[in-house]
């Protein structure tokens, strides 16, 4: 089964609201093996409307419409497929008195459009609406199933799932799902990813692996239809296993795993405690620990120290370091981290000195970054020369950072 979903409205064309119906009923379909192939977007326009129906009928087995039922002038999706088909509307009794009812219980005066919102395509299965007004819809003509769905998302959503979904599947039960997994790395391009991957990529058919950026890193994602998790997990371990022979060594996490609640969780457990000493990413360390629920267990604090003067004062770092090396220099570096553990009397002291943009610091160009680590009184630095704009390099080496800080402990 190849579906499509339409949504119709001009102000999702417009920008004006997020089109989350799409993103709902595309979720929902995966979980049900459906397959979407094509989502389209439509003003309220009639004719650009019917083009839309046309374009789907020839590449889907289902058509989804959402929005346009309201009870406006600009609200067509009903009349206009019943014009594309050459099929009458005529009024789903229950609805109808719903909509009556509704005005009456607030004794407001029912204008004659409302009762357009019970309109349903002869012989079609009206899908009653739970959260509102206007009644869906399905209909099948020549092996071709259109649903009609209202806009507003609530609504929406209900319906999909109370009223569409058994009629797409035909009231019979879920064989097959879904599933995808991402691989996320850091420090190698899409490009370079897909290069050097694509063997793996090119010869697989299930699960199928395609490449994606994310904000701060490059996604693999694998995907396969299987009955249930573990049968996906197992179809997913051989590519898996391939990619990491390939690429391993820039592969830091899955999914959506959140990596600084991994760091807390491992610091815990080795009792660790971890105090940060920050320059150009102004507490963004610390700030990424603590939001972590049972932080107070491990992080003993942090000292933002963005002047150079902080850096001397408060931290201790000798005038000659950043008079002779700078404030941007692997030398500072390992003397933040150095003092910061002893200042807060850490097992473990990080600090993060480095330019950030747009401009030049020290005569360092952007994206020039020292990372310290000091552990055990043992320090270790990292260079980095990372791209983007001021809040990209930031986040990365924040990445960076707690990436070779889960490798040392
Ligand atoms: P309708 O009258 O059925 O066209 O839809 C009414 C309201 O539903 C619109 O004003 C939007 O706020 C909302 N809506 C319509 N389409 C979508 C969509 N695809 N995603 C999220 N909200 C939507
Ligand atoms: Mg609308």
């Amino acid at each position: 089964m190849r579906s499509e979903i339409i949504c119709v409205g001009t102000e999702l064309l417009l920008g004006q609201i997020l089109n989350t119906n799409s993103k709902f009923i595309s979720e929902k379909l995966a979980d049900n093996g459906v397959d979407c192939f094509f989502q389209t977007t439509v003003g309220d326009n009639e004719l650009r409307l019917i083009d839309a129906i046309k374009v789907a009928e020839s590449r889907a087995d289902i058509i989804i419409l959402t929005g346009g039922l309201g009870p406006t002038e600009d609200d067509l999706t009903k009349g206009a497929l019943a014009k594309h088909l050459g099929i009458g509307l005529v009024l789903h009794e229950t609805s109808q008195q719903r909509i009556v009812e509704f005005f009456e219980k607030r004794q407001i005066e029912m204008s004659q459009n409302n009762i357009k919102q019970a309109e349903i395509l002869i012989d079609s299965t009206p899908f009653l609406n739970e959260n509102g007004l206007a009644v869906g819809l399905g209909y099948k003509k020549n092996n071709t199933k259109y649903i009609i769905l209202p806009g507003p998302p609530k609504e929406c959503e209900r319906m999909f799932i109370n009223y569409a979904i058994p009629y797409i599947l035909d009231y019979q039960p879920v064989k097959e799902q879904i599933y995808s997994k991402s691989l996320r790395f850091l420090g190698i391009s899409e490009s370079k990813l897909a290069e050097v991957c694509s063997d793996v990529i090119n010869s697989q058919t299930d699960p199928t692996i395609g490449t994606l950026t994310g904000k701060y890193d490059v996604l693999l994602r694998l995907t396969t239809k299987a009955k249930n998790e573990s049968e996906a997990e197992s179809k997913f371990l051989i590519p898996i296993e391939q990619i990491k022979n390939l690429v391993g060594e820039y592969l830091y996490c899955y999914d959506d795993e959140d990596i600084f609640e991994k760091l807390i969780i491992s610091l815990k457990e080795k009792k660790l405690t971890i105090a940060s000493a920050e320059s150009f990413t102004g507490g963004g360390f610390s700030q990424k620990l603590t939001n972590i629920s049972g932080a107070s267990a491990v992080v003993r604090g942090s000292i933002c120290a963005y002047h150079n003067k902080i850096k001397e004062e408060l931290l201790g770092i000798s005038h000659n370091v950043i008079n002779d090396f700078g404030a941007v220099s692997e030398e500072c570096a390992r003397e933040m981290s150095i003092k910061i553990s002893n200042l807060f009397k850490s097992d473990i002291g990080i600090s993060f000195t480095g330019v950030a943009g747009p401009d030049e610091q020290e005569g360092k160009r952007v994206g020039t970054i020292y990372i310290s680590i000091t552990i055990n009184n043992i320090t270790h630095a990292y260079n980095l020369n990372l791209h983007g704009n001021r809040e990209i390099i930031r986040e990365k080496a924040l990445l960076y950072a707690c990436i070779k800080l889960l490798k040392i402990i």
